[in-house]
Parts: C-alpha cells; sequence; structure tokens
C-alpha cells in the first residue's frame, strides 16, 4: 500500500477519497440519535454483523441515549474478492435470547441484500418483538433481493469501497475514512 496525495495504491489499483470521518461520525450521530428517539422507552440489542459492522457500531451505540444491549454474529465474507461469492454461511452464533426482544441488526454495507435476506430468514425462526436493520451504506444499483432497511446512512454507487471497517484482503478496516475504487 502506498499513500499519494491522499489517493491508496493497493497491488495497483487506485482508491481514491470518498466520505471523509467528519461526514461519516456525523450522519452516525444523526442516526443514533433518530434510534433514541425512535425506540424511547425501550431497550433493544444491536446485533453486529462481524467483521465489517464493529466500527460502525461501536460508533453508532454512542450516539444511543437510550440503555441497549449489545451482540454479534458472523457470516462468511467474501473472503479475497471483490465479488459476492453468491452465498452466505453463519460462522458465529448469537448468545443472547432474542425472543420477545426489539432488535436491530447492524451492517457495514448492503450490496446485493443476499446477507440481509439470510439474516431475516434465520430470525424468522425466532420470535423477536421487532427487527429493523440499520446499514451505514447501501448500493441501490446492486439490490437484487427485496429487502428493507430501516436505517441508511449513505446510498453509494456500485464500487468496491474500503476503510472505515470495510476490508480489501482483511485488510484497511482501520482507516477513519471510506476509500473507493476508481474506476
Ligand atoms: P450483500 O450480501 O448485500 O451482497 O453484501 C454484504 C456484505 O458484502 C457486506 O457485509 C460486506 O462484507 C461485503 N461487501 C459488499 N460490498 C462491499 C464493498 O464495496 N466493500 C467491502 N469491503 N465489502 C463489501
Amino acid at each position: 500500500m502506498s499513500e499519494q496525495n491522499d489517493k491508496l495504491i493497493i497491488n495497483g489499483e487506485k482508491f481514491i477519497p470518498f466520505l471523509s470521518s467528519r461526514e461519516i461520525q456525523s450522519r452516525v450521530k444523526e442516526l443514533g440519535e433518530e434510534i433514541s428517539r425512535d425506540y424511547r422507552g425501550k431497550v433493544p440489542i444491536f446485533i453486529g454483523v462481524l467483521n465489517g459492522a464493529f466500527i460502525f457500531m461501536s460508533d453508532l451505540i454512542k450516539n444511543v441515549d437510550i440503555e441497549c444491549e449489545i451482540d454479534f454474529f458472523k457470516l462468511s465474507s467474501y473472503g479475497d474478492s471483490k465479488i459476492s461469492s453468491g452465498n452466505v454461511k453463519l460462522l458465529k452464533e448469537l448468545n443472547c435470547d432474542v425472543n420477545g426482544r426489539d432488535i436491530i441488526i447492524v451492517e457495514d454495507i448492503v450490496d446485493t441484500g443476499l446477507s440481509i435476506k439470510y439474516i431475516e430468514e434465520l430470525f424468522s425462526k425466532h420470535t423477536p418483538k421487532s427487527m429493523k436493520v440499520v446499514s451505514l451504506l447501501v448500493k441501490p444499483e446492486s439490490l437484487k433481493y427485496d429487502v428493507k432497511i430501516d436505517y441508511i446512512g449513505f446510498r453509494i454507487p456500485s464500487q468496491f469501497v474500503i476503510g472505515y471497517g470495510l476490508d480489501y484482503q482483511q485488510k484497511y478496516r482501520n482507516l477513519t475514512s471510506i476509500y473507493i475504487l476508481s474506476e
């Protein structure tokens, strides 16, 4: 990886700045405030989808001013590729009991919607009181499944992005801003 005037060159591919840390933090604050208003008087469980959502989830709940709980589960990711493999596996289960609870699924990015579809089916075997989805990023033009994303941070083009939890070959999650692959 080499950095030239904010650009990132990774394996010869050019990533350019897309969302600054300041823009992300400001939107995450708004999302946290909106969720706090919607869930006032309730104690939701935020369920993060590992690995990508861990940074977003951490910042999001710091902006939530109601009582809440957290848990995580892990789905198989794209692996080393930039393209969805088209199938999803559960790699780590939840530890909490979601029955009768208000749950909020926290995703880093919704691309085809396959992961969210898989999650909806997973929870259809349980009886949460309610289930909503918050995703920092959504690629509307890539959606292939009919899924409802209740809270959206940013709608973005169908291009590969990294940083702020999002990886490329498991790296670059620690970038504080988001970079997009330049075409
Ligand atoms: P979907 O199941 O909606 O097709 O994709 C969701 C998952 O694919 C995300 O949780 C994330 O792991 C991965 N993904 C989709 N688009 C991108 C992207 O642009 N960058 C990165 N790093 N991961 C992505």
